[in-house]
């Protein structure tokens, strides 16, 4: 059955794909709680009952809602919409509306989420229903992957929906460089709109990754509007970096350039400039706070729903952009119609030159598929099983991967992954130390020597969580090996795997005294240098254990150098290690 849920269950090819833990509102991880339960034998007999139905419907209708308008200090996080004030797009809007733009961001999954959520049907069904407006679509990066169809199809599957959606405008988000700068021209180049990106370039050339453009004017419904890209430094977390190396130049600085090209453009000024950003949240209010001259931010990377007025700081000449972000795989979609001014009420923001209405449209469950984007999904989806079982490489030896051995000893896979897991971030000059458990490695078989395809290692390898980079002292990083022995010889989930140290232990010693040395790497390849309990070391691990999964409560006190949103599944890893 397909999991409705819990993002630690394996993947059923795509049905439950890559559900990412964001800062979503309450109501979300109700429903998320709610689902969970619907695992349960006994629940589902509770499901039937009324209250949890009302409230499903209540929570994924698929409506238009209105976001309350910001407090006083002008600072409005995570609001959840209030009941509907509108019967559908377009209703009880004034006639003074000079454009309608549609924003979304961050889409991985082209098939539903789950029952409740997502889709690009559905989201194409509500995306119809703006027609009558003619939106200007703007989509804020991350299309290509990952998601476990891109991960066989190299993000082929994505142009033919971003086409279809009828997108005006993108800019370039980190994932869409996963299979390399060339794979990304090459599904850019299959798409009918342009690609911006304007603060990562390539450090021979000085161009923006993937033939991107940094700015573009636009005529839309007879309005001049000037679009320009922003970006959060993602080059250290990019699995295939371009040969030549890139540069990273400071947004901010970028941003003010732009504003001032777009503004200097010789067939006069644009009547609306637009900030599409790839960028968290803190790095895009400050694009907003210290970069004048913008009327509207459409951020993506952060897969939060949010709008944000801001008050004008003082010495600011005009009124800052408001600022909006989309939600993530095509379960929200913003519209925002522009006005000259409107009087501050509900839903109205002030941004730049401007007044928007802003509205968040919920890709719920009772939205009717769009028959055409079906067409569409079913067809790029459908070779997909004969490249799930195309061999990847060989592997030299078998790997066991049976319970009563990945739970209880070191072994072959095991630091095989814990290797690989090391070794996929570059990060301030490679990490120390690789740290992953035995409850990671599933299906108790063993991997016969031989040909490898990606479906062995979603087999082996079923859980979707990214991997992460955190930083630990040497003496929380002794204490989680000691949690990880404390239940041994219990074959237990936690038992460690390490990459970048030889730890040696002492099953006779009571729980929390069992490790008897950590050693790391010396220059020589040697394993002689004792782990220094005060010093910070780079650990790549599993965002599940980041978390404090498997009672990994020292690994949760980390500091993420890679976070959950810039990391990649173990699955994938291992694949780019063939
Ligand atoms: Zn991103």
């Amino acid at each position: 059955p397909a999991c409705l849920a819990c993002r630690y269950f394996p993947v059923n090819m795509g049905a439950c794909g890559n559900q990412k833990q964001t800062d979503e509102e309450a109501s979300r991880k109700e429903i998320e709680k709610l689902q969970k339960q619907l695992h349960d034998k006994d629940v589902i007999i509770k499901a039937q009952s009324k209250e949890i139905e009302e409230l499903k419907s209540k929570q994924y209708l698929g409506h238009v809602s209105p976001i309350p308008s910001p407090n006083k200090a002008g600072t409005n996080l995570n609001q959840t919409p209030a009941k509907p004030a509108y019967s559908g797009p377009g209703g009880g809007v004034e006639t003074k509306c000079k454009l309608t733009i549609l924003h979304f961001n961050d889409v991985y999954n082209i098939e539903p989420m789950n029952e409740y959520q997502g889709g690009a049907a559905r989201f194409m069904a509500v995306v119809n229903q703006f027609k009558k407006e003619d939106p200007l679509i703007l989509f804020s990066g991350d299309a290509f992957n990952p998601s476990v169809l891109s991960t066989v199809t190299h993000g082929k599957q994505m142009p033919p929906v971003l086409n279809k959606i009828g997108v005006h405008v993108a800019c370039y988000g980190n994932h869409d460089f996963d299979f390399g700068e060339e794979t990304a021209k090459q599904l850019t180049s299959q798409t009918k709109f342009p690609w911006l990106l304007s603060n990562i370039v390539n450090k021979k050339t000085k161009l923006p990754l993937g033939d991107a453009k940094e700015s573009i004017i636009i005529t839309h419904k007879g309005l001049r509007v000037g679009i320009f890209a922003a970006a959060d430094d993602w080059t250290d977390t990019m699995p295939m970096p371009p040969d030549e190396g890139m540069l990273y130049i400071d947004y901010v600085q970028k941003s003010k350039e732009l504003v001032k090209k777009l503004k200097s453009d010789p067939s006069g000024a644009p009547d609306l400039i637009i900030a599409l950003t790839h960028a968290r949240l803190p790095s895009d209010r400050e694009l907003c706070l210290k970069v004048e001259g913008i009327d509207l931010v459409l951020g993506g990377h952060d897969h939060l729903y949010h709008v944000e007025q801001f008050t004008k700081p003082k010495g600011n000449k005009v009124q800052p952009p408001v600022l909006v972000k989309s939600g993530s795989d095509f379960r929200d979609l913003s519209s925002v119609r522009l006005y000259n001014d409107r009087k501050q009420e509900e839903g109205i923001y002030k941004g730049g030159r401007y007044a928007f209405h802003i509205e968040r449209c919920q890709v719920g469950k009772n939205v009717t598929e769009d028959p055409e984007m079906l067409d569409i999904v079913e067809e790029v989806s459908k070779d997909t099983e004969a490249l799930f079982n195309t061999p990847l490489g060989t592997v030299e030896a078998d790997l066991d991967a049976r319970f009563k051995i990945v739970r209880s000893q070191e072994c072959a896979v095991g630091n095989l992954l814990a290797d690989v897991a090391r070794r996929a971030y570059d990060v301030k000059g490679g990490v120390d130390l690789g740290y992953i458990v035995g409850g990671t490695i599933r299906s108790d078989s063993i991997y016969k020597k031989g040909e490898f395809s990606y479906k062995k290692i979603l087999r082996m390898l079923p859980f979707q969580d990214n991997t992460v980079v955190i930083t630990l002292t040497g003496q929380q990083f002794w204490d989680s090996l000691e949690h990880g022995l404390s239940s041994y010889p219990k074959l237990d989930g936690r038992f460690p795997h390490v990459s970048g140290c030889a730890l040696v232990f002492d099953p006779s010693k009571g729980k929390g005294s069992r490790v008897v040395s950590c050693k790391l790497l010396d220059s020589d390849g040697y394993y002689t240098i004792p782990i220094d309990p005060k010093k910070r070391y780079t650990i790549a691990t599993r965002e599940f254990l980041f978390k404090g999964g498997d009672g990994y409560s020292e690994l949760a006190k980390g500091e993420a150098v890679v976070d959950e949103e810039n990391g990649h599944p173990l699955s994938f890893l291992l694949r780019n290690f063939f």
